[in-house]
């Protein structure tokens, strides 16, 4: 950061709280003296780890469908105004590849190429990066903001919300921006880790700490929602992509259903193995691979030949109805997204500007507004730091 005393003197067109996805993004979209403040020294780390380092950056699929939120039709400006096209069309122009995979989702081959093409693009459009400057508080005045740094004031007339969700704390996740908006009167919604794993009950522990590493192909169901593809145990519960899908919507006070055999019968397979001296749960490999078969029937588990009906109904039951009711999710620490935020109806939804302070922004998933996996939620990042970006450049 410059010293305290120039940055003192500098009253910024605008000043952009976060240099993760959505603030880097914003900052490269107009072009005014801006400041970009992050408290850590690394931007975009999220983004550097995204994709499990491929950074899934947006999908061909884009639709307000695709997000959460308690104002089901706040994304659909942001979203129309902003497609995953124009931001492949960025990417292109810097011969940045990226690829096509399943369900549309839109991958870089390097995540760290998508963090530099962020970077530089808003250093080009008249950025100083801040990097390693606390935001503490933001006070608004007469025709400006006054932001308290950990190195210093820093005055803006604008300033934009880009400070994130609750989740990834080690990756520099803070309270910062639901603090400051209820320090400002904004409503909130309650937040809540999503995109994340869900743990077993105590008594179903032992079940997965034998089962951790394993995975296979399930339908999973909680009330009517119901997801199918691959899920993976862990020593705590269960994960994998069918899991933090379902843990957007997860209730505590209701079942979750898993069918471990999708597609197939159980019963029919049992019947093709009829008084064989096979034991039940051995002949279900490979389509319940590892330990998963002698694990989820050892309470039923006998020779074939000698299983009585009740045995045999309670094995397919458990294959295709395994239900449990989960103790909660794996928290904040291993959630992709978060959940809840500022309340959309502070929102403008053209802007993203608050409807009750002029020149405040907020964007990105400090917002209520939630995607599902698959490149749903760095695109939000970039279609409503674009918004605010379009409405900024025609601030004076
Ligand atoms: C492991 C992981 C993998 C993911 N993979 C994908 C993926 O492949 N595709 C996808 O669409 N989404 C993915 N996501 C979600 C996506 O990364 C986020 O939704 C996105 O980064 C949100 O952008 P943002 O700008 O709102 O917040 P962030 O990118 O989190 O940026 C917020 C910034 O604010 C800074 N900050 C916080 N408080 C302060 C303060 N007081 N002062 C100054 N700075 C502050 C933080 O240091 C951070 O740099 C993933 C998330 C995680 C954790």
């Amino acid at each position: 950061m410059r010293t305290n005393s120039s940055v003192n003197n500098t009253v910024f067109h605008t000043a952009i709280v976060g240099a993760g996805a959505s603030g880097l993004f914003c900052a490269g979209s107009f072009d005014a003296p801006k400041i970009v403040l992050d408290a850590s020294q690394k931007p975009a780390q999220k983004v550097s780890v995204s994709g499990g380092g491929k950074c899934n950056f947006s999908n061909k699929f884009i639709s307000a469908a695709q997000y959460m939120s308690q104002n089901k039709h706040f994304c659909k400006s942001a979203l129309a105004a902003f497609k995953s096209s124009d931001f492949t069309n960025l990417l292109d122009e810097q011969h940045i590849p990226w690829q096509e995979r399943e369900e549309g989702q839109l991958f870089a081959y390097n995540a760290t190429d998508i963090v530099h093409f962020l970077i530089k693009r808003a250093r080009q459009h008249h950025s100083t990066l801040a990097l390693g400057t606390q935001v503490l508080d933001i006070q608004p005045q007469a025709n400006e903001f006054l932001l308290s740094t950990s190195a210093g004031y820093v005055h803006a007339r604008n300033v934009v919300l880009a400070c994130g969700g609750l989740s990834y704390p080690q990756l520099g996740a803070s309270s910062f921006g639901t603090t400051i908006a209820r320090r400002l009167k904004l409503n909130l919604v309650e937040q809540r880790p999503v995109l994340c794993g869900l743990s077993f009950p105590k008594s179903l522990r032992p079940l997965c700490l034998a089962l951790t590493g394993n995975s296979l192909p399930v339908r999973i169901r909680q009330g009517k929602h119901l997801f199918e593809g691959p899920l993976l145990f862990t020593h705590e519960g269960i994960s994998g992509p069918v899991v933090l899908r379902l843990s957007l919507f997860w209730e505590n006070n209701l079942p979750i259903e898993i069918d471990f055999l999708p597609g197939k019968s159980a019963t029919e397979i049992i019947g093709q193995h009829k008084n064989s001296v096979r034991t039940l749960s051995s002949i279900f490999p490979p389509l319940l691979p590892g330990k998963i078969a002698p694990i989820l029937l050892s309470s039923c588990d006998t020779p074939l030949a000698h299983a009585t009906r009740v045995q045999l109904k309670a094995a397919a039951n458990i294959l295709h109805h395994f239900q449990f009711y989960a103790a909660g999710t794996s928290g904040y620490t291993k959630a992709e997204a978060t959940a809840g935020g500022i309340d959309t109806r502070e929102l403008n939804p053209v802007t993203l500007e608050a409807r009750r302070i002029p020149g405040l922004f907020a964007i990105g998933e400090l917002t209520d507004v939630t995607g599902n996996l698959g490149g749903f939620n760095l695109h939000w990042a970039w279609a409503s730091a674009a918004a605010a970006a379009q409405a900024l450049s025609k601030r004076y």
